[in-house]
């Protein structure tokens, strides 16, 4: 009897496990052909001053809509990517599309974008990511690369090299998540960060929960002697606004403020926005 029970737990341990290889590779298969049709798109997430609200830039999120699949969350692909080798080349595309867009809009605002650990390890990054610039006619300036601690710590010393080969044309290091990696601080002695992203972890009903408010006002004290700047993720209340902005966090972003959305609606907000300032200067005159 007991060897029949094991037998029939294997059993359905291996359909399980064949259901699960299925599904991989039904996705691996869908993912492979949405880049080879060009399909991951970028998204565009404001960034805002807090006090005044005046925009300041934008994340770049990219974003899969699958014909058949609907919406696939970047929690699901962008692993996926990784693991199958891929995401050098979705980097590039959603980066090259950002880029084409970013050069259509009235502004000079920059982007931020999102790069994966093993990315931080290839000496051949800072290249591919500048031949892009070039190619769109933007500096260094107009962009941010956001890392994770993860990303850092494969090999210190590459990272090093890489965030130097960008610094020198001008693109920004931002530390992203910050607070829920396993050593954020030790990071900030041994590269050269321009700004942290405070984790919309801390950010959710801080000021409800006073644990959470110390960590966040502790954060934005160490910011503040260390020289750094700081973007507060995942604003979605009043409240965690009036927080943040009563100690002079300086940007924040999330849906309270907006949420990502395809270039058209950027380039549309933009236009309205410099609309409105050009009727306030006609009235001022
Ligand atoms: P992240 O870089 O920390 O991006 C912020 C995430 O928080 C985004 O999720 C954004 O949509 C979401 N978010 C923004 N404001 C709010 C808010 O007020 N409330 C809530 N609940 N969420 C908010 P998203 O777009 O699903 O992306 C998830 C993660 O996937 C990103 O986290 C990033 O790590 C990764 N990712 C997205 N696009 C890329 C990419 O092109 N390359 C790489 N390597 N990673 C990417
Ligand atoms: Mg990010
Ligand atoms: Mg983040
Ligand atoms: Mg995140």
């Amino acid at each position: 009897r007991a060897k029949q029970a094991g037998r029939d737990g294997w059993a359905r341990y291996d359909a399980a496990l064949g259901e699960a290889l299925r599904v991989r590779a039904a996705l691996e298969h869908d993912l492979r052909r949405a880049l080879a049709e060009d399909r991951i798109t970028p998204f565009f997430q404001p960034i805002y001053d807090l006090p005044g609200r005046r925009l300041r830039g934008f994340e770049v999120l990219s974003r899969w809509n699958d014909p058949e699949r609907g919406y696939v969350p970047p929690d699901l692909f962008i692993p996926l990517a990784e693991e199958l080798g891929l995401i050098e080349r979705l980097s590039e595309q959603v980066l090259d599309r950002a880029c084409a867009a970013l050069t259509g809009w009235p502004t000079d605002l920059p982007i931020s974008f999102n790069l994966s650990p093993r990315q931080f390890a290839d000496a051949s990054l800072p290249r591919r990511v500048l031949g892009i610039l070039d190619r769109h006619g933007l500096p260094g300036s107009r962009l941010e690369i956001e890392i994770t601690e993860r990303a850092v710590l494969a090999d210190l010393e590459v990272a090093r090299r890489i965030i130097a080969q960008l610094a020198a044309v001008g693109v920004r290091i931002s530390l992203d998540d910050f607070g829920t990696g396993t050593s954020s601080l030790a990071i900030l002695t041994q590269l050269p960060i321009d700004r942290i992203k405070i984790d919309r972890s801390f950010i959710a009903e801080v000021d409800l929960l006073p644990e959470r408010g110390k960590i966040v006002s502790g954060v934005l004290a160490l910011a503040r002697s260390l020289g750094l700047d700081v973007t507060a993720e995942g604003i979605e209340r009043d409240e965690e606004l009036a927080f943040l902005a009563e100690r002079r966090c300086a940007l924040g972003q999330g849906f309270l403020l907006g949420r990502p959305q395809p270039a058209e609606g950027v380039a549309a907000m933009l236009e309205a926005e410099a609309g409105r300032a050009a009727e306030a200067l006609r009235a001022a005159v």
